[in-house]
């Protein structure tokens, strides 16, 4: 594995600020939330309010998967609306941040874990600008994604994601955007949260508190609720890129901790 001394040395085209910027992971849940003024986005919005202000935001978003990595490397990234069904207010609602492409480009060589591609098509989709619209609002922070190879098992995602971190050193907002409970097909959107969904959210909580990341990146073995909880991992594993930013000695910190819809977990972290 490399140094750091060895990570710098090929990111000199980057600053190294004094502080190391804290990570998150954040519950998006419905699209909605992009232009609601709800509990959930006033939440993401004073978490932001609290930060410094990042250099660029790199996101690992749920909705975009890949055979093989890639990090979006284009001037002005597009605003994706990867979804159906919603009012025209939201499909009107563009994010117009620019890109980060020189970022990205370092980000891809900074990854000795597997081989980063440059993409030029994607932009952003709606894991990265629905929140980012509530917690930036100006889109005046450059914003590239990192895409989620969907070949590859839990564990190899914690390891890619570890590499990640000396970006924090550069002033670099790392966001994991997804849901750590989300079953759609089991949606309930008149009634509470099933018992399923409150324990397996509760089950991560604890072992996010016990630092025991070995536990949740084998979520397989953790029985029936998380089983329910986790249909598909595309919403679970940005979860582990932020976990595997954290530091033994980091703290961190809860918000927008509300199970919705029956089977959709907001629980957000802040690591640092
Ligand atoms: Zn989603």
């Amino acid at each position: 594995m490399l140094s750091l001394t060895g990570f710098r040395s090929q990111t000199d085209g980057l600053k190294n600020s004094s502080t190391k910027m804290p990570a998150l992971f954040i519950g998006h849940g419905n699209p909605m939330n992009a232009i609601e003024d709800n509990s959930f986005s006033n939440a993401w919005k004073k978490t932001a309010e609290q930060l410094p202000k990042p250099t660029a935001i790199l996101c690992i978003s749920a909705h975009w998967q890949t055979k093989g990595t890639f990090v979006t490397a284009m001037e002005k990234p597009r605003t994706i609306h990867d979804f159906g069904g919603f009012p025209k207010e939201l499909f009107d609602k563009q994010y117009p941040a620019r890109g980060a492409v020189a970022l990205a480009k370092e980000t891809a060589k900074l990854v000795h874990h597997t081989q980063v591609g440059l993409d030029e098509e994607w932009g952003l989709d709606h894991g990265t600008w629905s929140v980012l619209a509530q917690m930036y609002p100006l889109a005046d922070v450059p914003v590239y994604q990192l895409s989620l190879d969907y070949t590859q098992p839990p564990a190899w995602h914690y390891s890619l994601a570890r590499e990640l971190s000396v970006l924090r050193n550069k002033g670099v907002l790392i966001v994991g955007s997804g849901n750590i409970v989300h079953n759609l097909e089991l949606v309930n959107w008149n009634g509470g949260a099933y018992d399923w969904a409150v324990e397996f959210d509760q089950t991560a909580m604890r072992l996010i508190n016990n630092h025991d990341h070995e536990a949740l990146i084998h979520y397989d073995r953790l029985g029936e609720a998380a089983r329910l909880s986790i249909p598909t991992n595309e919403h679970y594993l940005p979860l582990l890129y932020t976990l595997a930013l954290q530091d033994k000695t980091e703290l961190h910190s809860f918000f927008a901790e509300e199970t919705v819809m029956g089977s959709v977990s907001m629980r957000s972290l802040k690591i640092g």
